[in-house]
């Protein structure tokens, strides 16, 4: 089980997760979606304490932790169990694409070099990029840095998988690539929350869509539920204006 429980986070006075409890389903992709400013960011840099909530449980596996008073070890063993997906990359500049996923495979999960440099590589593979494995950053385009940050992501062989907007730092016509290889791995079964406006990528990838506004879960259903017909009117209005 991957869960959030009674999550509650504020800065100063504002309240920005007001108790929320979430569960991701197993192998699946949850599509965490709502208005600038409605806590996205903030709900998944609360599964790997990132940010620190003030109270509840992050559950992942055996593992249940009382977030706001995680120890050091507890905190390390929850990010061994996820890897983030940032909007902005995050890559090492001078480092190649190939050192870039190298690195955790060396630091994190304690391969040797020529080890986690073997597995680097079949994690480029993965998302198409041998040919760019020797390459810096500035070498490659947006869409090849976010795949490289995907393959760094992936190498860890997180129990989850957070993306928080992966794509919207990309130039429009990078985007698909990326949408294209994140298709590919919610397909082989990893499990993943994902923050994004793509909707018409979240209505055919994810398995449930979580609508958060206000601190609070205004919806969560599974897509044909959430782009149907039926939608509340709240959704609707939010999806006029994303659409
Ligand atoms: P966006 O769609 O713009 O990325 P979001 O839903 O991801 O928005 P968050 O980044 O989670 O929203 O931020 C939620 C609120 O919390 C915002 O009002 C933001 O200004 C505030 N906030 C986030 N991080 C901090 C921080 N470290 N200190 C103070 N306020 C913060
Ligand atoms: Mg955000």
């Amino acid at each position: 089980m991957i869960a959030l429980e009674n999550v509650s986070k504020s800065f100063g006075d504002r309240t920005i997760l007001d108790g929320l409890s979430l569960e991701l389903e197993p192998g699946r992709v949850t599509a965490i979606v709502g208005p600038s400013g409605a806590g996205k960011s903030t709900l998944l840099r609360c599964i790997d304490l990132l940010e620190r909530p003030d109270a509840g449980r992050i559950v992942i596996g055996d593992l249940s932790v009382d977030a706001a008073k995680a120890s050091r070890a507890e905190v390390l063993a929850l990010r061994r169990r996820t890897a983030m997906v940032f909007q902005q990359f995050q890559l090492f500049s001078r480092k190649t694409a190939l050192e870039n996923v190298a690195e955790g495979l060396r630091i994190v999960r304690g391969l040797d070099r020529r080890d986690a440099e073997r597995e680097a590589a079949e994690q480029l593979d993965r998302v198409g990029l041998s040919a760019h494995a020797a390459q810096y950053p500035a070498q490659l385009s947006g869409g090849q840095q976010q795949r490289v940050g995907i393959a760094r992501a992936l190498a860890m062989q997180p129990d989850v998988l957070l993306l928080d907007e992966p794509t919207s730092a990309l130039d429009p016509e990078l985007v698909g690539e990326v949408l294209q290889v994140i298709r590919r791995i919610a397909a082989a079964g990893q499990t993943m929350a994902i923050v994004s406006h793509e909707m018409n990528f979240v209505r055919q990838v994810a398995s449930r869509v979580v609508f958060l506004e206000g601190g609070r879960i205004v919806a969560d259903a599974p897509p044909e539920e959430f782009f149907g017909p039926d939608a509340g009117e709240r959704t609707c209005s939010f999806l006029r204006e994303y659409h």
